[in-house]
């Protein structure tokens, strides 16, 4: 089992990422996708496992398109992908024009003020510069409304060229959701007029697996790249990208009934085995998967015992054999198939903010890939 009671290593978790399953993954979606073409969505530092490792990695494995959110994640790509296209997500605001040129940063126009703002910046700059229209299908978020969409004229165009129409599902998770046909036939009639000359986008991870009338030319996925299962409820189609594992610090071996951590909310038994690693909610882990989370000793299950700490966790390791769990000991925070989804569930929440706030405080480790 665990290596033998010493003197404990670094009192270190670490992530683990895995370079190889996001290059894999990245295959599988693009593949499922074809004959549309795959792009990857890296903003917030590749959900949190690193920007330049991870857009090495898919731009090795094929990628050329990349999507960020914000236009510093954009500057900061470009210096790792001097090759790739990278679009914005936020647009342009005043101020970044020069910035999103100089880095050949391509905003994603979401709203007729953005549209007047780089056209006027383009024609005085005397260049025809990339653009892409953002539409809003019925997501109320970013995005051109219809009626402001079918009131763009070519000539509104004027002096930009049009990479890419594209807009967001708001239900791709939810199959049977009726909202995904709906934005599918909004999109497909307002974006009509570029098709054949501007590629289209729609899907992102859940998206793709909507079936083919919801890839158009380009499909966008995030999350999925990461590991996450893109279709809730059904097995996960993807391989799971980042192992959390940590050391324990230390065990207690209760001769007297204790309660465990902050608020005393874990009773524990006379003869329970307590053990405490370094992972907080400082480092990412949530707070709400307090007394719902588990992790697993050698194989085995165990549950969190007691409140997640600002840096540490209990957890109840009477299940195992005595003596086996020692300082030292590793632990599996987030494992197996599906382990970022778990955590998510334990704490009511889902993988996406799991993982955007795991990165925070780790060692971050990593296998395969362009590291
Ligand atoms: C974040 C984002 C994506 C990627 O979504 P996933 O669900 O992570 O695949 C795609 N498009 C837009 C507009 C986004 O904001």
């Amino acid at each position: 089992m665990c290596p033998e009671p010493a003197v404990r290593g670094p009192a270190r978790a670490r992530l683990e990422i895995d370079l190889d399953a996001v290059a894999h993954n990245w295959r599988l979606l693009a593949a499922r996708a074809r004959p549309a073409a795959c792009a990857a969505v890296v903003k917030a530092d590749a959900y949190g496992l690193g920007l330049a490792p991870v857009a090495r990695t898919l731009r090795q494995a094929g990628c050329r398109t990349f999507f960020v959110a914000r236009l510093e994640e954009g500057a900061r790509l470009r210096a790792h992908l001097p090759d790739a296209e990278i679009l914005v997500l936020d647009g342009v605001g005043r101020g970044e024009e020069a910035e999103l040129e100089a880095h050949r940063l391509v905003p994603v126009l979401n709203q007729p003020g953005e549209l007047a703002l780089w056209r006027r910046y383009a024609a005085a700059r005397g260049r025809r510069l990339p653009a892409a229209l953002h539409l809003d299908t019925g997501m109320t978020r970013l995005g051109f409304t219809p009626a402001e969409f079918a009131a763009v004229e070519e000539e509104d165009l004027a002096g930009l060229e049009p990479v890419l129409v594209m807009s967001h599902l708001a239900c791709a998770d939810e199959p049977d959701h009726p909202l995904n046909a709906a934005q599918r036939a909004r999109f497909a009639a307002a974006s009509r007029r570029f098709a054949g000359r501007v590629r289209r986008s729609l899907a992102a991870s859940s998206g793709i697996f909507l079936g083919p009338d919801y890839r158009f030319e380009l499909v966008r996925p995030g999350v999925a790249l990461y590991g996450v299962n893109p279709v809730p409820g059904r097995p996960n189609p993807v391989r799971p990208v980042v192992r959390l594992v940590a050391p324990v610090l230390r065990v207690f071996t209760l001769d007297a009934p204790a309660t465990v951590g902050y608020g005393a909310t874990f009773e524990a038994l006379a003869g329970a085995r307590i053990a405490t690693v370094p992972v907080g909610y400082a480092d990412g882990l949530p707070r709400a998967a307090s007394g719902r989370g588990r992790a697993r000793i050698a194989g085995i299950e165990v549950p969190f015992a007691g409140r997640v700490s600002m840096d540490l966790l209990g957890l109840d390791v009477s299940a195992l054999p005595e003596g086996t769990v020692a300082p030292g000991c590793e632990v599996e925070i987030v494992y197996g198939p599906e382990g970022v989804d778990r955590l998510a569930a334990a704490a009511g929440t889902i993988g996406y903010e799991i993982l955007t706030r795991l990165g925070r405080r780790f060692v971050r480790h990593y296998r395969g890939g362009a590291a």
